[in-house]
C-alpha cells in the first residue's frame, strides 16, 4: 500500500502501486471509467477499462459515488491529462464502501456546512488547513522545547475568573459553582517556582455573546510564563517564535498554502524583531489616519482591522492604561498610569493574536489594585500567596493558535481554522 503524495512526488512510472481511499471524481464514457481517488496525502486519476479487470470489479466502479471507499492496484503512467499529472491504470481492486449519494455540493449554504462540518472537513481545502495547523502546533511546542521550557497543564474547571466575568461559563461542581477556565495563566505563574519556565497548550472557554469572525467560546490557548524577565525580553522570545512557527508552515506545507490560495509575500516577511508602539502613540498615529479613536478607548476588531493595514510584519502595541486590562499587570514604575503590558496585532487587518506582560509581583501593589478595581482578594488567596513566599518579577503571554491559523492561512472567519468550532450558537456537531 502507498500514499498517493509518494506517487505524485515521481519515480513510480510503470511500477505496480495499491492505493487505498475514497472517490474524489467519479465519470464513465463508453467503456472507460475514470476515478479520482483522494487520501491524505493527495488525489490521483485512475483508468479502469471494460474487458481488462474482472465484469464485477467493474461494474461496481462504474457505480461508484462520491465518498464511496475503496482500494485500487494498478500501474503507474505520467499522464498531463491527469488532474495531478500522474494516472493509474487498474488492474484490480475491492470496493469497501459504495455510499448513498453524498450530501455536500458546491451551492451549499454556509450553516448548512457547518452543520455537517463532519463531513465538510473531507474538502481538500479543509485538509490543506488541517495540516497547516498541525504544523503550527508542532512548531509552537518544538520551540519552547527547544528553549529549556517545561511543557506542564493547568485545570480546566476552576473556582475564579482571569480575563473578565462577562465571559464566564458557569458548571455545576457537586454542590459549589465552577467555571470553565478562561486561561491557565494564573496557574503556569505558580508552576514557574519549580520550574522556571513553563508552556502549556490547553483550551480556553469564554462565552463571548458578539458573533465575530474571530471569537470562539472554546479555543486552542497556547501559554508561557518566565521567571525572572520584564515585559520587553518576553516580546523577544514570543517575536522568535512567531518567526519560528511562521517559518516551519512556509517550509513544510508549501503545497497546502498554494491549494488554499494563501498569498505567502506577507508571510515571508514575518521576522524578528516586529516593531513596538506604545499604546498613547498607536492612538495618536490612528488619529493621523483619519481613524476616530480617542486615549482610553480600547481597540475593538474593527479598530485592529484599520490599524494593522498600515503594518506588514506583525506589531506589537505596549503600555496600555491599567483601565483597560486585567488586574494582574504590571504598573511600569517610571509611569505609574501605564502598565508593561503587550498586544501582538497581526498584519493584513488581522488584530490581536497575543495577550501578555509582566505581572505584578509585589503583594502590597497586587492587593492595593484589587481593591481598587472591586476584587475580593479571597476569591485568589492561593494567588496571592504566590506572592507571599519566594516572589519574583515574572512575565508570560496567551497566544490563541486558531486566531494564528486564521491570520496564516488567511481565512475568513476563524471557524474554517477548528475542526469542529464552538460559537454562540453552535455546540454541534
Ligand atoms: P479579544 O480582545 O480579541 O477578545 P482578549 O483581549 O480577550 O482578545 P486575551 O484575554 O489577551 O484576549 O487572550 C489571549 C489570546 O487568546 C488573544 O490574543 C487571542 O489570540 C486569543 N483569544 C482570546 N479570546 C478568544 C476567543 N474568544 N476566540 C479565539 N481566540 C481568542
Ligand atoms: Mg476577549
Amino acid at each position: 500500500m502507498i500514499k498517493i503524495g509518494d506517487i505524485l512526488r515521481g519515480g513510480y512510472e510503470g511500477k505496480e502501486v495499491s492505493i487505498r481511499g475514497w472517490v474524489y471524481r467519479c465519470r464513465s464514457s463508453g467503456k472507460i471509467t475514470f476515478t479520482v481517488v483522494r487520501d491524505s496525502s493527495g488525489i490521483i486519476q485512475c483508468i479502469s477499462k471494460e474487458g481488462e479487470i474482472p465484469d464485477d470489479l467493474y461494474e461496481q466502479i462504474k457505480g461508484l459515488t462520491i465518498e464511496s471507499s475503496l482500494e485500487l492496484t494498478g500501474t503507474v503512467s505520467k499522464d498531463t491529462r491527469g488532474v495531478t499529472g500522474y494516472e493509474i491504470k487498474v488492474k484490480g481492486g475491492k470496493i469497501y464502501q459504495r455510499n448513498e449519494s453524498f450530501p455536500i455540493s458546491r451551492d451549499k449554504s454556509e450553516e448548512f456546512l457547518l452543520d455537517i462540518r463532519h463531513l465538510w472537513l473531507r474538502s481538500r481545502e479543509f485538509t490543506a488547513v488541517l495540516k497547516i495547523r498541525a504544523t503550527a502546533f508542532n512548531a509552537f511546542s518544538e520551540f519552547f522545547n527547544r528553549e529549556g521550557f517545561y511543557n506542564v497543564q493547568g485545570p480546566m474547571m476552576v473556582s475564579a475568573q482571569t480575563e473578565g466575568g462577562s465571559t464566564l461559563f458557569e458548571v455545576p461542581f457537586f454542590d459549589q459553582k465552577a467555571y470553565l477556565t478562561q486561561s491557565s495563566q494564573f496557574y503556569l505563574e505558580a508552576l514557574i517556582f519549580s520550574l522556571e519556565k513553563v508552556y502549556t497548550i490547553a483550551p480556553s472557554f469564554r462565552a463571548e455573546k458578539s458573533r465575530t469572525r474571530r471569537h470562539l467560546t472554546e479555543y486552542w490557548h497556547a501559554e508561557g510564563e518566565v521567571a525572572w524577565i520584564g515585559n520587553e525580553e518576553m516580546m523577544q522570545i514570543e517575536e522568535r517564535m512567531i518567526e519560528y512557527i511562521v517559518s516551519a508552515v512556509l517550509r513544510d506545507n508549501a503545497e497546502d498554502l498554494a491549494l488554499i490560495g494563501r498569498n505567502v509575500e506577507p508571510l515571508k516577511k514575518v521576522k524578528a524583531p516586529f516593531p513596538r508602539m506604545k499604546y498613547r502613540e498607536l492612538i495618536e498615529k490612528a488619529q493621523s489616519w483619519g481613524l476616530n479613536m480617542k486615549y482610553m478607548d480600547d481597540l475593538g476588531a474593527d479598530e485592529e482591522r484599520a490599524i494593522t493595514v498600515h503594518f506588514d510584519k506583525p506589531v506589537f502595541v505596549t503600555h496600555y492604561p491599567q483601565e483597560l486590562k486585567a488586574f494582574y499587570h504590571r504598573p511600569d514604575p517610571e509611569s505609574p498610569d501605564e502598565i508593561l503590558c503587550h498586544d501582538l496585532l497581526a498584519p493584513e487587518g488581522c488584530g490581536e493574536i497575543i495577550g501578555g506582560g509582566e505581572r505584578i509581583w509585589e503583594l502590597e501593589i497586587l492587593e492595593e489594585r484589587m481593591r481598587s478595581m472591586n476584587i475580593d482578594p479571597k476569591a485568589y488567596s492561593w494567588y496571592l500567596d504566590l506572592r507571599r513566599y519566594g516572589s519574583v518579577p515574572h512575565s508570560g503571554f496567551g497566544l490563541g493558535l486558531d486566531r494564528l491559523i486564521w491570520w496564516v492561512c488567511g481565512l475568513d472567519s476563524i471557524r474554517d481554522a477548528i475542526p469542529f468550532p464552538r460559537t454562540i450558537r453552535r455546540i454541534t456537531p
